[in-house]
This record gives C-alpha cells, sequence and structure tokens, in this order.
C-alpha cells in the first residue's frame, strides 16, 4: 500500500513550527506494512491545498492529512477535499448537535463559524476527536491499483489531537484493511567510530536487501538501522535478531545502546545499579555534561553535582594542581585527571569526571580546534580518553558531553 503525507498550514513553510506530525505519522506506518513515498507541505491555500490533495490521490492509495480543520477561514481542508472529489459539502445534523452540546457543556454558545466542523461530504464518515472540537475525515472512494478502495483520512492539526485521533481510531481502521507485510526496524547506537569506519567494517551487510542495514552520523555516535519486512511480526523479528548477532559480533567494543536507549539514561540505571554517586568538572564543556546528565528524571539519586571551571584561576581555586596546569597546560589529560578528581572529593561523590579541551574557534596553548580529554576517576583508577572533534563550538560541546558519557558507561559496565 503506497502512502502519502499532506501537512496543511502556512506555519509550516514560514519555518515557525516544525512538522511533527509528519515524523509522528511516518514512525507510525512500516508497522503497519503501509509504505510512505511522499510527505509535502503546504500552506493555507485553497488552490495549492486542492493541487496537493489531486496529485496525493492520483498517486496513492492511502492520502494522510493534519491541520486545516479548525473553525477559521484559513482552515480549508474541508473545502479543498470536497473540491478535490467533486462533491457538495453539507451540515450533519448529528455532528451539528454534538458539537452545540459540547459547546453549551463548557459554558459558551458555539460561534456560528464552528458549524463547519460538522460538515461533511458523502465520501466521508466523521471520525469523533474526543480531546478537541473538529472531528476528523474518513473518505473512501474509487479503486486503487489493487482494487481497494482508495482512502483519505484528514486530522486536526493540533499534535496531541491528531496522536490521539491515530492511536485510538484511524491505526486500528487501517490494520483491519490491511493483511499486508509488516515492517520492523530496529537502531544499533556506537560511539568510538567514525561514520566511514563503521561503515567500512559493517560493508558485507549494507548490500542486504532484507533486512536492510543503514548507517547514520548523529551526535551520540553512529546509528546502524536494520529494517526487515515480513509476512508475519514474528519473522521479522527473527530477521532482525540474526542480523543483531552479526552486528554486535563486528562491532562488540563500541556498540552502546540501542532504540530508545540513551547514553544519560544508561549511565543513571548503572549507578543506581551499583549504588554509586557522581560528580562533574567541566571546561570546555561548559555545564552541558551536567545539564544532559539532569535531563533523566530521578538523577538527584545520584548525581551530586557539577562544577563549571572554564578559567585557570577557578579550576586552582576548587584545587586543581598549580603545577599540572604549568607543566602540561590546562588542556591536558594530566588536568583532565586532576579536574575528575577534584570533583569527586569536593563534591563527596565516587566518581568524578573531568572535561576540558578547545571549543573554538580558535586554537588554545597550541592545540587545535576540537581537540578535549576526558577523565574519569573512580579513586582507584583514572580512565583517560581524547577526543579530535573538528567541528563548531557547540558541536565540540556536544560530542565531549556523549564521548565522556560514553567513557562513563564503559567504567561501570567494568566495575565489579
Ligand atoms: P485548530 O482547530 O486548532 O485550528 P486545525 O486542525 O485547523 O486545528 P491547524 O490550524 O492547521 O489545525 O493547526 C493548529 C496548531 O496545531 C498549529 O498552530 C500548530 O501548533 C499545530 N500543528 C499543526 N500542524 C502541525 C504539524 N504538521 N506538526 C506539528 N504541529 C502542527
Ligand atoms: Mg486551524
Amino acid at each position: 500500500m503506497k502512502a502519502e503525507i499532506i501537512s496543511i498550514g502556512t506555519e509550516l513553510l514560514l519555518g515557525e513550527i516544525t512538522d511533527t506530525n509528519a515524523s509522528y505519522l511516518a514512525s507510525q506506518l512500516p508497522p503497519l506494512g503501509i509504505d510512505l513515498l511522499w510527505v509535502t507541505q503546504v500552506g493555507d491555500n485553497l488552490d495549492r491545498l486542492r493541487e496537493c490533495l489531486e496529485r496525493a490521490w492520483g498517486r496513492s492509495d492511502v492520502v494522510l492529512t493534519t491541520g486545516g480543520l479548525g473553525p477559521t477561514e484559513d482552515d480549508l481542508t474541508r473545502e479543498a477535499i470536497a473540491a478535490m472529489l467533486g462533491e457538495e459539502l453539507s451540515v450533519d445534523p448529528e455532528l451539528e448537535r454534538g458539537l452545540r452540546e459540547l459547546f453549551s457543556h463548557r459554558g459558551f454558545t458555539m460561534p456560528e463559524s464552528n458549524v463547519k466542523q460538522a460538515t461533511l461530504i458523502p465520501s466521508a464518515q466523521a471520525i469523533p476527536n474526543p480531546s478537541g472540537t473538529a472531528p476528523g475525515w474518513w473518505v473512501e472512494k474509487g479503486r486503487g491499483e489493487r482494487g481497494e478502495p482508495k482512502i483519505l483520512i484528514a486530522m486536526p492539526g493540533p499534535p496531541s489531537e491528531m496522536r490521539h485521533m491515530w492511536e485510538t481510531d484511524v491505526a486500528g481502521r487501517l490494520r483491519e484493511r490491511l493483511q499486508g507485510d509488516v515492517i520492523l526496524s530496529r537502531t544499533i547506537k556506537t560511539l568510538g567510530m567514525t561514520e566511514a569506519g563503521v561503515a567500512e567494517v559493517v560493508k558485507p551487510l549494507l548490500s542486504s536487501h532484507n533486512p536492510t542495514l543503514a548507517v547514520y552520523a548523529k551526535t551520540d555516535g553512529i546509528h546502524l538501522r536494520l529494517t526487515a519486512k515480513a509476512k508475519k511480526r514474528e519473522e521479522a523479528e527473527e530477521m532482525i535478531a540474526k542480523r543483531e548477532i552479526e552486528l554486535r559480533s563486528l562491532l562488540s567494543d563500541i556498540i552502546w545502546g540501542s532504540n530508545e536507549e540513551t547514553l544519560e539514561g544508561l549511565v543513571g540505571t548503572l549507578l543506581v545499579e551499583k549504588g554509586l554517586t557522581l560528580a562533574t568538572m567541566e571546561s570546555c564543556s561548559g555545564g552541558l555534561l551536567a545539564n544532559t546528565i539532569t535531563d533523566v528524571p530521578g538523577s538527584s539519586k545520584y548525581f551530586k553535582g557539577g562544577l563549571v571551571a572554564y578559567t585557570n584561576e577557578v579550576k586552582i581555586s576548587y584545587g586543581v594542581s598549580t603545577a599540572l596546569i604549568a607543566r602540561h597546560g590546562a588542556i591536558s589529560p594530566e588536568v583532565a585527571g586532576d579536574m575528575a578528581r577534584v570533583a569527586r572529593e569536593r563534591l563527596g561523590a565516587d566518581i568524578g569526571v573531568g572535561i576540558t579541551g578547545v571549543a573554538g574557534p580558535t586554537e588554545d596553548e597550541g592545540k587545535p580546534v576540537g581537540t578535549v580529554h576526558i577523565a574519569i576517576d573512580d579513586g582507584r583508577e583514572t580512565r583517560l580518553a581524547l577526543g579530535i572533534y573538528p567541528q563548531l563550538r557547540h558541536q565540540v560541546k556536544r560530542r565531549a558531553t556523549y564521548h565522556a558519557l560514553f567513557e562513563l558507561r564503559r567504567t561501570l559496565v567494568s566495575m565489579k
């Protein structure tokens, strides 16, 4: 089944909002075995909207639209669908009664402009919208290539209403219609090698058609996405599981997680499991590590706190060795190690992390932009890591943060 998404709203074209509706729906279609082939964004303009709908209706079996179902004049989705299909809009008495009741229930009289939310065309059925006023439309008409009626589903723009409608109604109805393939995906996350390096290692697997393997560079490392297509869910699951074993044997050292897992979340879980606490001292990352650690709910259980020591004076005032800074420079493994020790001791934690480096845009102490030293001190040993990220300032900070979390995870996993 070929599907297409049309996101409707001038706000999208002005860059004022991001099209999260399309990405949400895109993520929902593969498990149903529906192939998404096009995503379009169009403004609140009747002619252009109609043109998009015509094109979509001509080439796709399922067309999903979001937005433009409100009561105002720039909400034109119903009008455009009616025009595209050559059908007349009329007010559905039952929908109108429901809408008026909804308003009186909330203590308002319904503005007359809202009556357009109670309109239908002969090919459309209303889809209930328990979290808003505008019902969606389920339209069936004509025949696609497979001889089945074509389907057009119009859903509201507000993401929570759209999702609710999708989850409680639309997804189930679509599933019933389909006896198609199931498409499943799984993401394996790595850190420590470049995208090209990872691609080289997994090269023999990249040419496979089912499951497919794709490599993506992300801030928290290189992700590998496996996607399998099969008649049954279990079959697809098994294909992915087998391929994952091969991937793990090729990349075991650098794999840190999968799917929705995050480094900060995994580190948190490990710290809780081991009953250990953490403290940080950051220079070039400016507190981003502490910020990322505290993105995890419940991080107060294990995170004691973080020091941001940007200048040498501040590092020294917290207790970093003046002699080490004089001998090796602040951007050195020795000073990173001492920062980790100071964080651990001063903040009374079991483990300290130190980050020092050059975020750019110019080199420092003769060390090139993107040089970052990371240290993890657990009171017995200090694990050191060096990163070279030749990138923009904010990217260097983010890369350094994830690299530090990656080393921290490694340290925790290897601890008894
Ligand atoms: P309303 O009754 O609220 O007018 P609507 O169905 O007419 O609903 P729109 O007016 O198109 O929807 O959008 C309402 C709001 O929903 C937008 O201001 C925006 O915040 C959000 N929204 C719309 N489309 C999208 C989208 N594709 N992705 C993310 N958010 C969206
Ligand atoms: Mg609107």
